[in-house]
């Protein structure tokens, strides 16, 4: 069995990643005690009859007090006022990571409130499911995904080289990047897509008065994926939206240029264009699936004492 790498790690935030975090934790014996924390008494209630974690509070304050590691777990929008918060009850020498979708606007919100002695190391595992709240979580979701480290220039070795053993230890692969490299990637591979799953599902809906009722019922499989997509959760998508501006209004523009060619190809008849695109997409799914990287749904098998229903995988 491995040695705890800490004595005490808090969890702020205890929805599928945060409560993931948690399984995870346990299963590789890499903390001695672990602390979660979430605003509302029902999630609490909820998260107590689960028993991922050793100890549930309510209060930010108190969930963070002699923590070596504390990871904030909410939705992004929450960052700032939960940094605040917990500033003046951090231990010296201790490491405050985060799992948010967006680093940019995140090093930004937190940074300022870290104090003198503890190291902030930005994280964000690339690995998720539609699905939210604690009994979303299942200790295999980091298994054999990405978790890319942002740290800021000048920012703690040591800390870092921690962090990065964390993730590992959780059954990820670590990469460490530029923020805002981070922002624009993930608006291209995980936001943009998003955005596009929200808005087609927006306007089927839209159509359901004209075509009344036949777009739930003949449902295809494209529009089912997106509805799947289009499944997660509201909050956390709009804070992503909020925070990854910039960058997921550059990739929009792009998309928004490309989608007036392919309009002109099936205007125009233009099969051979519509072809080559299409040829080009299904390479690059290939390469994804041959990476290993198309569903958490090979996770979620391994966890064989899971009884739920099977979730499927989401970036973000
Ligand atoms: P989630 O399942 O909705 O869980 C969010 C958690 O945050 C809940 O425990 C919630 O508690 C708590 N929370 C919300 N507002 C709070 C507040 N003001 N103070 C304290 N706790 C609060 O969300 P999630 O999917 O785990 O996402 C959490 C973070 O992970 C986000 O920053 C997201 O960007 C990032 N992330 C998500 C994914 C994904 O696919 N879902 C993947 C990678 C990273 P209550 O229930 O009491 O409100």
């Amino acid at each position: 069995m491995n040695k705890p790498m800490f004595d005490r790690v808090a969890i702020l935030g205890i929805g599928l990643i945060g409560s993931s975090i948690a399984h995870a934790v346990r299963r590789g014996h890499v903390a001695r005690e672990i602390v979660g924390h979430a605003h509302r008494a029902e999630t609490l209630k909820r998260a107590r009859k689960l028993g991922f974690a050793d100890r549930l509070t309510e209060n930010a304050a108190a969930a963070v007090k002699g923590a070596d590691l504390v990871i904030l777990a909410t939705p992004v929008g929450v960052f700032n006022a939960l940094a605040k918060a917990i500033a003046p009850h951090l231990k010296p020498g201790a490491i405050v990571s985060d799992v948010g979708s967006v680093k940019g606007a995140v090093i930004a919100d937190v940074s300022p409130h870290i104090p003198r002695g503890v190291h902030f190391v930005p994280a964000h595992p690339i690995a998720g499911t539609e699905r939210s709240g604690p009994e979303a979580g299942f200790a295999e979701l980091f298994d054999g995904r990405w978790c890319i480290l942002t740290p800021q220039k000048g920012a703690n070795k040591r800390a870092v080289r921690t962090v990065r053993m964390f993730w590992e230890r959780l059954g990820s692969k670590v990469d460490v990047m530029d923020a805002k490299h981070h922002d624009l990637v993930l608006a291209v591979t995980s936001h943009v897509p998003h955005l596009i799953a929200y808005n087609i599902v927006g306007t089927a809906d839209d159509l359901t008065a004209v075509t009344q009722g036949e777009v739930i019922k003949y449902s295809a499989g494209g529009f089912r994926d997106f509805t799947r997509i289009a499944a997660s959760d509201p909050t956390m998508w709009r804070d992503v939206f909020l925070t990854n501006k910039d960058a997921v209004l550059e990739v929009l523009g792009r998309f928004s240029e490309d989608l007036s060619a392919l309009q002109r190809q099936i205007r125009w008849g233009d099969g051979d264009a519509l072809h080559k695109l299409f040829t080009r997409t299904r390479a690059i799914r290939r390469g994804i699936v041959d990476a290993g990287q198309d569903s958490a749904e090979v996770n979620f098998g391994r966890n064989v004492t899971a009884k739920k229903k099977k979730p499927r995988a989401t970036r973000s």
